[in-house]
């Protein structure tokens, strides 16, 4: 399906165009009129000192939705434009509604990817859980219950929020190593096979020596400590054991110290580990890793071109265990391809059986450019839709029953049914860096491809970021430019 669609004025598109692009998920979104359009969404603002006039309408072939609508504005000067669009987006999300009949987004009017935000600004400003629930479902349009989850996981994370007073000087590290054994038939990231340790992995591994290095040294002069450290990617694990043992040792030099409580590696494909692997990231003092299955049915683990089994998964779990690594995660993710309850409880009751600290529930977002989409396989319709929802509903249920805790959440574009990512943890075992990575109120330092920084300021939780480039290449051709970047940045945080 093709939509034409025309907001007036053009800073609308901003605030309404995702809401459109998630009640209708498998359209294409087009600006220009070019007579191929079989729908056409117009939205159009006028406004006077005092009051907003808004007209609306969807046209789907005979059927069209309109409504036209007047709002009193009280809202100061500074804050007029975010009042407008507010409105903007109460408007277009009712007018979709009534069009489908049905609802768009669980979420209402929230379509950032980051919504347990907007609930510790609330809750900064005094306000009550219950109070914080009834102003999400009546103001922002979201579902009970996706209310009560937002408030339920900004409560799990508040103890760990930095405070204003020592957030400038504790940050967290994210070291990105973009390279993987195979690539995953959902992944878009074309760059991520290893062809070549020496040609490819050996220059992406010298300069990110010198980055750490120049990083690790500003980061004490400057008296700043590190809570949690981040290795990622890719799949960190297809280091050998030398490098693995190189990299830690800058880290043990510059960024570890006793204010540093966690140290994760993502060792997400269970084919790159063996029990070697595993003591040595013991002994470096890693405590928490990643061992992502994403789902424990055999034939699924094929189809998505994972180059591991389910006896794969357990077997690394074991070895885990036995190496002495105290957290393990498990990433799963509902809604791929010819998955439905049935295959969701059957990996629902494996993954329980091994006891993970962490479990991370992600709803299947096919990207552009992924094997997956490239095949069509990603699936569409109104049933595939309820049977994520099914899905996730049901990790849910088992997990809380389980005893794990929703502890932190974030969405995704292009997500199946237009869901979201949770976290689970055991008490006690929340982990620290995903907290502070998701509501952005710690500074922190990406180093390594795809490594993204945000440096925050504690004074009104403002911040600025930096992202290094996920392609090798253009990572190593671009290290010496992303590290003054940084330096600079570092430099001038208050
Ligand atoms: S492990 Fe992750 S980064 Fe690597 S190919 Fe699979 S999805 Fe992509």
């Amino acid at each position: 399906m093709i939509i034409h669609f025309d907001y007036r004025p053009e800073y609308l598109y901003d605030a309404l165009h995702e809401l459109i692009r998630m009640a209708y998920p498998d359209a294409v979104l087009v600006r220009e009129k070019n007579g191929q359009a079989n729908m056409e969404i117009a939205i159009a603002l006028n406004e006077n000192t005092h009051i907003i006039s808004i007209r609306g309408s969807i046209k789907d072939g005979a059927r069209v939705t309109a409504e036209e609508r007047s709002f009193e504005l009280n809202a100061a000067e500074e804050g007029r434009r975010t009042e407008i669009k507010k409105r903007a987006r109460i408007f277009t999300f009712r007018l979709l509604e009534e069009h489908l009949g049905q609802p768009v987004n669980s979420y209402g009017i929230l379509t950032g990817m980051r919504p347990v935000k907007l609930i510790h600004r609330f809750w900064d400003q005094g306000m009550s859980a219950a109070d914080i629930g009834e102003r999400l479902q009546h103001e922002y349009q979201l579902q009970k219950e996706k209310a009560d989850l937002l408030v339920e996981v900004a409560g799990n994370e508040r103890p760990y929020l930095p405070d204003p007073e020592t957030a400038g000087r504790l940050i967290s590290v994210y070291i990105g190593i973009p390279f993987c054994p195979g690539r995953c038939n959902y992944c878009s990231f074309s760059g991520a096979v290893l062809h070549s340790y020496d040609n490819e992995l050996r220059p992406f591994l010298a300069a990110l020596r010198k980055e750490m290095e120049v990083i690790g040294v500003l980061i004490n002069d400057l008296g700043l400590a590190v809570q949690s450290i981040y290795l990622g990617g890719g799949t960190p694990t297809v280091l050998s054991t030398e490098d693995m043992s190189r990299l830690f040792e800058l880290l043990h030099e510059s960024y570890i110290s006793s204010a540093t409580v966690e140290i994760t590696v993502e060792a997400g494909r269970p084919d790159t580990l063996n029990p070697a692997k595993l003591r040595q990231l013991e002994r470096l003092g890693v405590d928490r890793v990643c061992i992502n299955p994403q789902s424990m049915n055999d034939f699924t683990l094929l189809q998505i071109g994972r180059k591991h089994n389910q006896e794969g998964v357990v077997r690394s779990v074991e070895w885990a265990r036995e190496a002495g690594i105290k957290n393990i995660n498990m990433d799963l993710i509902v809604g791929f391809p010819g998955e439905t309850l049935r295959e969701n409880m059957y990996t629902a009751e494996k993954i329980l059986l091994l006891h993970p600290e962490n479990i991370t529930v992600h709803t299947l977002a096919i990207k552009r450019g992924s094997k997956m989409a490239e095949m069509g396989k990603a699936g569409a319709g109104a049933s595939r839709v309820e049977e994520v929802r099914q899905g996730v509903d049901y990790f849910a249920a088992a997990f809380r029953q389980a005893g794990y805790l929703p502890y932190y959440l974030y969405r995704q574009k292009y997500m199946r049914a237009n869901m979201e990512n949770t976290g689970y943890s055991l008490k006690g075992h929340f982990c620290l860096y995903n907290i502070q990575m998701m509501e952005e109120r710690q500074t922190i330092i990406g180093l390594g491809g795809g490594g993204a920084s945000k440096f925050v300021n504690p004074g009104d939780w403002s911040l600025s970021s930096l992202y290094n480039p996920r392609n090798p290449d253009s990572y190593v051709e671009s290290v010496e430019t992303l590290i003054q970047r940084k330096v600079d940045k570092l430099k001038a945080l208050p």
